[in-house]
């Protein structure tokens, strides 16, 4: 076992005993509220990890399930009084069962199509014909039927400068890649942020060399993955420094699992890189420096499902609400439940169906009834899955839209002259 693993291990067993089994978590957890199973809930599942951990029980077919059926939202750890990080328990249990859970949990040809997903033109390939072969994942079918027109391979290896007459006022580098589905797939996206940063004065340096984040690596215990990762797309920053000089933010757009997986890059390296306080989302940045230019009108009625990993890790969703509410003429209506997970994670639908319905009936129940015209989503894999949402359950009309893109829109309806054709 490596040294990692024994770490992960050693701490998430002391994790556990800052639980105080008070139940406060209870309520936040998607799966707990979708069975009302004990063993379903973040106080269940902690439990059972230290009897499995310190050898009282035994990692039966049962506790596999409960253990696997948490789609690892962290939103546990905010309403936590004690300040108990869930994430060290469930990665232990990962540590110590090795593959066990994820092969409980996944095919195996999800769990070989992972390294070949990695590939560009594998993902290009599976992108077009997802769609239309059978037996394909619905997780994957989401990237397909939610992909857009622009191509990622044009913006790769570029540096786009402020906007002519824009003041200058740092250089970013934008974390995407070539070799993930959701940033080939979902490239407006990746344009909107282009567009939006470089007018407000920001040069965006977009590398080609970045690789996966790690973090589906990381949600299957696959932690010497995730670290040689983690250690490529450092160097590929240290690379761009090098060339380029200092490097004031590194921006990922509107991917809470990507952002909350750079966090935790300093951690699985076992060093202070010291660039944790410059990984942002791009409204995050953009509430922090203030925003240039007119904010066109966008009249629309929207609601907000928020990204785990951006409310609960990376906790920038008040800064993307603040800069969307700038907008004229957006009508937002809440959605209850947006805090709640809505079980988009890791192939969750295509692992746990039921569960994962479950998980979603009340979302749907309350977007029908608020009759939004949009639905705003933070994180890319949210987004593939609300496309399957909206799909199966009868909403669609109700389009999907990342907050960048949003500002996107009210800047190409404002009084901001060179904005369209910048890119
Ligand atoms: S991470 Fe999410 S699903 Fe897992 S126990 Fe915590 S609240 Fe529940
Ligand atoms: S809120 Fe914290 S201390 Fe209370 S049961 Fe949940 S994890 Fe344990």
């Amino acid at each position: 076992m490596s040294d990692y693993r024994k770490l992960v291990i050693e701490e998430g067993l002391n994790e556990t005993y800052k639980c105080v089994h008070c139940g406060f978590c209870l309520p936040t957890c998607p799966t707990y509220r979708a069975t009302w199973d004990e063993a379903d809930s973040p106080r269940g599942r902690i439990y059972l990890v230290k009897a499995l951990l310190t050898g009282r029980v035994k990692p039966t077919e049962s506790l596999l399930e409960h253990l696997d059926r948490c789609v690892i939202c962290r939103r546990c750890e905010t309403a936590c009084p004690s300040g108990v990080v869930y994430s060290k328990i469930i990665e232990a249990a990962y540590a110590y069962l090795g593959d066990e859970l994820t092969k409980y949990g996944y095919p195996w040809y999800v769990r070989i199509g992972f390294k070949l997903l990695e590939n560009p033109i594998v993902i290009k390939l599976a992108l077009s014909a997802s769609s239309s072969l059978p037996g394909i994942p619905e997780h994957m079918r989401g990237f397909a039927r939610s992909r857009d027109k622009e191509r990622l391979d044009d913006v790769l290896g570029r540096v786009f400068k402020p906007q002519p007459n824009r003041p200058t006022r740092g250089r970013v580098i934008l974390f995407v890649t070539n070799s993930c589905v959701a940033w080939q797939s979902h490239t407006h996206l990746v344009y909107a942020t282009i567009r939006v940063l470089t007018w407000n004065g920001f040069e965006v340096i977009v590398p080609r060399e970045f690789r996966c984040c790690g973090a589906p690596y990381m949600h299957m215990g696959r932690f010497n993955e995730a670290i040689e990762l983690a250690r490529h797309n450092i160097d590929v920053i240290n690379m761009y420094m090098n060339r380029y000089g200092d490097i004031d933010y590194i921006v990922i757009p509107d991917s809470g699992g990507c952002q909350a997986q750079w966090l935790e890059y300093e951690k699985l390296l076992n060093t202070k890189v010291g660039f944790k306080q410059k990984v942002v989302n791009t409204l995050q940045l953009l509430d922090k420096v203030g925003l240039f230019g007119d904010l066109g009108p966008v009249k629309m009625r929207v609601s907000i499902q928020h990204s785990c990993h951006l409310m609960n890790v990376a906790k920038a969703h008040d800064a993307v609400i603040r800069v969307i509410s700038k907008i004229p003429g957006l009508e937002i209506r809440g959605l209850e439940t947006a805090d709640i997970c809505c079980g988009a994670g890791m192939m969750y639908p295509d692992r746990h169906p039921d569960l994962a319905d479950k998980i979603i009936r009340p979302k749907i129940e309350e977007l029908r009834k608020l009759r939004s015209d949009a639905l705003i989503l933070e994180s890319v894999t949210c987004k593939a899955h609300w496309t399957n949402i909206v799909r199966n359950y009868g909403l669609d009309n109700l389009r999907l839209i990342y907050p960048t893109e949003l500002l996107d829109l009210s800047y190409l309806n404002g009084d901001n002259p060179g904005y369209a054709n910048y890119i």
